[in-house]
């Protein structure tokens, strides 16, 4: 080799590095979101997909995500923004209709003052979230109505899931999540939560990645639910000493093994009977593989469709 001569063009400065690993993260964040889509029948060949911005991280990176997959998917459904906008003091009522605009995504925003409402029904010093959420819920079902929407996607990622199961497990006694498709509580929609399989840590470099214009959450002057706060730093916390103990959790709730809960309306605990047969997956709730394992459970059914792939 020559002086003149450069050695083979590689990895060689920290902007190719970074280009580099936003190109691993996007096509993770894609694939982890066609996979749910996949998985759980989310959305349908016609739908019409309402997705929900608050101008948080969350809901910004799913309909960006979104609309990736849109252009390469093997169905054709169509996407509509909607924001609610819930005259929150100081909430910037430009930003989002603007950032709607520069990505050319039909949207709506849907004007009512839920913060007046509020204020006035709950007492001074009170946790405002519960009436909110109630509020805001039922105007998105009716908007979603009004705008022939199929589906209702929010941007609740795998962390909320996970924080759910121990908000009921710790303070609820119930081993109950956030599932990533449901019917609505009127009956009327179908919810789903294309974040689903998402890390809250790729969706927080996303959308520094992507410049995507936040609104801070905390206009309404409500505190943050401590009690869930709690639980998001034990949760984080855990995965930091032991990694991959969140997505552990995540994939167990994937693998419910009914016989072997305490719940006798998911299993016939009192109809049991001998067979007399050896059953290979009974009771091994001592031997070392199960209990020591540090393996993170694969996806069992990582079906691959090429609307999922790569880019
Ligand atoms: S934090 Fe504020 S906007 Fe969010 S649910 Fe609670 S009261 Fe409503």
């Amino acid at each position: 080799m020559t002086a003149l001569q450069t050695a083979p063009s590689t990895v060689n400065t920290s902007a190719d590095k970074a280009a580099l690993e936003a190109n691993k993260l996007s096509k993770r964040l894609h694939r982890l979101v066609g996979q749910a889509v996949i998985d759980f029948n989310m959305i349908e060949d016609g739908d019409r997909v309402m997705v929900c911005v608050s101008g948080g991280k969350d809901s910004y990176a799913m309909l960006d995500i979104l609309l990736g997959l849109q252009k390469r998917a093997p169905i054709r459904f169509e996407l509509v923004a909607v924001n609610l906008d819930q005259k929150q003091p100081g909430f910037p009522e430009h930003v989002l209709p603007e950032y709607l605009a520069r990505v050319g995504v039909p949207f709506h925003i849907e004007n009512q003052d839920t913060y007046s409402i509020v204020k006035r029904v709950i007492p001074e010093g009170k946790t405002t979230c519960g009436l909110c959420s109630r509020l805001r819920r039922g105007i998105l079902y009716r908007v979603a109505g009004e705008l022939g929407a199929t589906k209702i996607a929010l941007g609740h990622h795998r962390d909320d899931i996970v924080q759910t199961l121990f908000m009921n497990m710790f303070f609820g006694s119930k081993m109950k999540g956030m599932p990533p498709k449901l019917v609505s509580d009127d009956g009327r929609n179908i919810v789903i939560r294309p974040l689903a399989y998402v890390a809250e840590s790729d969706l927080e470099r996303w959308a520094e990645h992507r410049q995507f214009p936040i609104i801070p959450c905390t206009l309404c002057g409500s505190q943050d639910n401590l009690q869930r706060v709690q639980i998001k730093q034990m949760l984080r916390e855990w995965d930091k000493r032991y990694p991959g103990r969140v997505e552990n959790i995540f994939s167990a709730m994937q693998h419910v093994v009914p016989s072997h809960l305490a719940d006798r309306n998911l299993f016939p605990f009192t109809e049991l009977r001998t067979t007399g047969v050896a059953d290979a997956h009974g009771d091994r709730a001592f031997d070392e593989d199960d209990t020591c394992s540090t393996t993170p459970v694969a996806n069992a059914s990582a079906v691959k469709l090429h609307w999922i792939d790569s880019p």
